[in-house]
């Protein structure tokens, strides 16, 4: 099965929406493999935005993810980097459809509740940078014959 990285951002932790955000992934059926609140540093930062340093908001994203802590988690299924995209909505709030987490918990562009993981490759690169190996963790389901066919399962 995949996994892919959710940093719930300054933002959703000190709004009280870290619950309710996980529980959309939860009740979608993605699993949980990783799960912790962690204050994000200068460095960590200038690594995980390094797309975006020459921006002229560059600064003011990292103060924004400096705020307060973050919660990281590693979330798993079957294709889940664009499933937990697709339930992210785009970047800019205003403009996520109704129905993602971005469209129904934010207004911003800026403090848009959450970070997920763009691509599988970018997925692996981040779950590394914000997890030790340790901390995620690989477990049985007994629901799993529930979420998916059983040709799902041996594909994934
Ligand atoms: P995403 O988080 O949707 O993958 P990016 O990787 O492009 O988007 O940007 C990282 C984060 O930087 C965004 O989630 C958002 O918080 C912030 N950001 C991006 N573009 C802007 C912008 N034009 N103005 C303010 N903040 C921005």
């Amino acid at each position: 099965m995949e996994r892919t990285l959710v940093i719930l951002k300054p933002g959703a932790v000190i709004r009280g929406l870290a619950g309710e955000v996980i529980s959309r992934f939860e009740k979608k059926g993605l699993q949980i493999a990783g799960l912790k609140m962690m204050r994000l540093d200068d460095a960590v930062l200038d690594e995980h935005y390094a797309h975006l340093k020459d921006k002229p908001f560059f600064p003011r994203i990292k103060a924004s993810m400096m705020a307060a802590p973050v919660i990281v988690c590693c979330v798993e299924g079957l294709d889940a980097v664009s499933v937990v995209r697709e339930m992210t909505g785009c970047t800019n709030c205003r403009k996520a459809p109704v129905g993602t987490i971005r469209g129904d918990f934010g207004m911003s562009m800026q403090e848009n509740v959450v970070h997920t993981s763009d691509s599988p490759e970018n997925a692996v690169t981040e779950l590394a940078r914000f997890f030790k190996e340790d901390e995620i963790f690989t477990y049985d389901n007994p629901l799993k014959p529930f979420r998916y066919s059983s040709d799902e399962m041996s594909n994934g």
